[in-house]
């Protein structure tokens, strides 16, 4: 009995999924989430942006009898979600804000269809929540849960504490009815995370923490030209090279923001600046243009973001460096959310470091110390060669323990690594006969031999290890000491705002010394050392197979968007965009099964997309594959398709393509067939020239043209088997016809 009833949810949950969000997976937790608030428990969700945070309530709202309350701190955030679930439902009850942009005659709705029981969401700030009227027509009402989205707006130790979030406990209170918390945040450290629970008196909430790794995301630093002429030219020429695309830049100063907006625009980039001197009116319009694709390029200072909802930001560039890694994160969060394509550059010089510490002359001292521990952490990030995913995730408290991601400045072009045991045996000594009393800087310092004021007043000039490190550049020994930390020698103690501490494993180490490899540190003063100039970020993962049919059908989404006042991205999200063009959907059935459509919308607006696929498939002799019946195995098999497709695009050797799906080459070499007999065009020859000998590849190609067949055995047949291996004839055969079609 009680299986079958399991059974039947579970059905349940994947319908759902599939017919409103348009998905056949869950993503990280959210399914262990959604069980969890279905079974009446609460929990805390800690998802970094882009996770799908939203959907781990929206869909149990969905699910439960009666009315989730969804508790968020911005207008604009709300008004975005709303708008999104109402068109993924199709129906516009479905979902309401009740906040103070609201008049009297709308608000009198909105509670209507909250008692008549077709609203499922009602979002609402804190504020509106506290007024008693508000509190009185919710003890009316039977509900299923409480969301709290932003959650870490409760904590006083939060970057974004806001007082009226300390009270939604109490408010719950008083509407008197006992449902569970789902309370969720994307950036939150462990004492922030504490106080969330407390405060809401949920210490027993289920907690789901997801990683911080964003893998689409490709983290790069620039050195920043001293003139910035040539800084504006090459943001320039980076945004030329992403046309169309949307992105950010970040600058710390309003003045620069402006500054950079109108040099952008002169040079036909369409760009606003966006920063708190603006009214709220302006700021409004700037992020409207920008949802609906008017402008390409944001301009802002740390001010825009928050109540942004925009998943396809391709790129994000900093300026300026962040004044704490915590921004930088946050930050470049707003590339990629929805997975794709995202290129986050920043521009780091260290004068600009040194002239925000003396802008900290008139704070407190501890204030100004924490404050320079955080900026810290943002030029270490900079300056270090290793892996940046490898030190953001580290940073927060996560262990990356991949060799290289892959998609960094520095894993993709590696700095040199020197043997260092020895100098990180002088650091360690140097730490122990400081007393432990030394920041690193001081600790280099005395390494060089540069005899600063702190050194003198301690007498260290005289120590024996003073100057010992003078052949070798101030910058190796950063590195050294970074090194050290990485190692777990040492520690910066953030109490004592960054002296460093010997750990019990240096004690070790100096026992048993081993070889350790250092990378050397950028050299920012000297950009001309730099390798790549040029630096190019890899291949787009935005582009999905076909980009002629891609810009046609963003041009659709953009001219209904307009019609009907809504973001494009609310129409049909860019993934589902890429899917259209891999799966040519020519008919509505076949539409509601795109990634991220569903069954409303493809009714809503899929035809105007299905025309025009249509008329594209039949202008280019396009044979669009066969839907593919078994249901659960429709994602994994798209999914593999789309693998093939984008590896073979970005030259990845046949066998490590099959390694990454758990393939054999015969699987392989199978599923590329199956996408070229959909019309698909594979440039296969990078592998073929490598694994063909030439005259071979030749002779089979003639082959296949003199007998005008596409049959192996019959070509096989023709070369003979002993000369020629099946897998040679299978590879020409693709080559074939790719080259000369079907
Ligand atoms: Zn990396």
């Amino acid at each position: 009995m009680e299986e079958a009833k399991q059974d039947f949810l579970q059905e349940k949950i994947y319908s759902e999924l599939r017919r409103i969000f348009g998905f056949t997976q869950f993503k990280g937790y959210q399914k262990e989430v959604i069980e969890d608030l279905l079974s009446g428990k609460n929990v805390m969700v800690i998802m970094p942006t882009g996770g799908g945070k939203s959907l781990c309530y929206q869909l149990p709202a969905m699910l439960m009898e009666g009315l989730a309350i969804v508790i968020s701190p911005l207008i604009a955030l709300m008004k975005n979600q709303v708008d999104a679930i109402r068109q993924m439902q199709g129906e516009k009850s479905v979902a309401h804000f009740l906040n103070s942009s609201l008049g009297k005659h709308e608000s009198t709705k909105v509670k209507n269809d909250v008692l008549s029981g077709k609203t499922k969401m009602l979002y609402i700030a804190p504020e509106s929540l506290m007024k008693p009227e508000n509190t009185e027509f919710l003890k009316q009402v039977k509900l299923s849960f409480v969301a709290i989205d932003e959650a870490h707006c409760i904590s006083e130790w939060g970057h974004d504490f806001r007082p009226e979030y300390r009270r939604i406990r109490e408010m719950v209170n008083n509407i008197g009815q006992d449902i569970p918390i789902i309370a969720l945040t994307a950036t939150a450290t462990e004492k922030v995370r504490n106080d969330i629970l407390k405060n809401l008196n949920i210490e027993d909430a289920q907690l789901y923490i997801a990683s911080f790794n964003r893998p689409n995301l490709y983290y790069e630093v620039r050195p920043k030209p001293d003139d910035e002429k040539l800084l504006i030219k090459e943001i320039i020429r980076f945004i030329k090279n992403n046309e169309h695309k949307s992105g950010i830049i970040y600058c710390l100063a309003r003045k620069k923001v402006e500054e950079v907006a109108q040099i952008l625009n002169l040079n036909g980039i369409k760009a606003m600046p966006y920063h708190a001197g603006l009214d709220a009116k302006q700021r409004a319009v700037t992020q409207d243009k920008f949802l609906m694709e008017d402008i390409d390029v944001i301009c802002a200072t740390i001010a825009f973001g928050m109540g942004i909802d925009k998943p396809d930001v391709r790129y994000v560039i900093h300026y300026d460096m962040p004044k704490s890694l915590e921004g930088y994160y946050q930050e470049t969060g707003r590339a990629g959310r929805d997975g794709g394509e995202g290129k986050c550059i920043a521009f780091y010089a260290e004068k600009d470091m040194n002239k925000l510490e003396r802008f900290l002359v008139n704070k407190t001292l501890t204030e100004r110390e924490v404050a320079i521990q955080l900026m810290e952490s943002a030029t270490s990030y900079a300056e270090s060669s290793v892996c940046r995913r490898t030190t953001l995730l580290t940073y927060f408290g996560e262990e990356y323990k991949e060799v290289s991601c892959g998609n960094c400045d520095n894993c993709l072009h590696p700095k040199k690594r020197v043997e260092a045991s020895e100098d990180i045996l002088a650091v360690l000594e140097v730490v122990e006969q400081t007393k432990q009393m030394f920041k690193a800087e001081s600790i280099v310092n005395i390494l060089i031999g540069n005899a600063s004021a702190d050194i003198k007043t301690c007498r260290y000039h005289k120590l024996d290890l003073f100057g010992y490190g003078k052949d070798k550049s101030k910058l190796h020994w950063k590195a050294v000491v970074r090194q050290c930390i990485i190692e777990g020698f040492i520690k910066k103690d953030i109490e004592s705002f960054g002296l460093l501490k010997l750990l019990p494993k240096a004690e070790t180490y100096r026992e048993h010394p081993y070889e350790i490899l250092v990378p050397e540190d950028h050299d920012f003063e000297n950009p001309d050392s730099f390798d790549d100039v040029e630096m190019v970020a890899p291949g787009s993962a935005g582009s999905g197979a076909d980009d002629t049919l891609f810009a046609i059908l963003k041009d659709i989404r953009k001219s209904i968007a307009n019609k009907e006042k809504l973001a494009p991205n609310i129409i049909f999200e860019e993934r589902s965009l890429v899917d259209m063009t891999i799966q040519y959907p020519t008919s509505l059935e076949k539409m509601s099964k795109i990634i991220g459509v569903g069954e409303a919308k493809a009714k809503r607006y899929g035809q105007q997309f299905c025309d025009a696929i249509k008329q594209y498939v039949e202008d280019n002799d396009i044979i669009p594959p066969e839907q593919l019946i078994v249901k659960s195995n429709q994602s994994s098999a798209t999914g593999i398709k789309t693998y093939i497709i984008k590896s073979i695009d970005k030259k990845i050797d046949f066998a490590d393509i099959a390694k990454g799906k758990n393939m054999d080459m015969e699987e392989l070499l199978d599923s590329i067939e199956r996408i070229i007999s959909f019309g698909n065009k594979l440039d296969i020859s990078y592998y073929v020239n490598q694994v063909v000998e030439e005259d071979h590849r030749e002779e089979i190609l003639e082959c296949f043209k003199e007998l005008e067949t596409d049959d192996v055995a019959t070509v096989l047949e023709e070369l003979g088997e002993d000369e020629y291996t099946e897998e040679e004839v299978r590879l020409m055969r693709i080559v074939f016809i790719s080259k000369y079609g079907q």
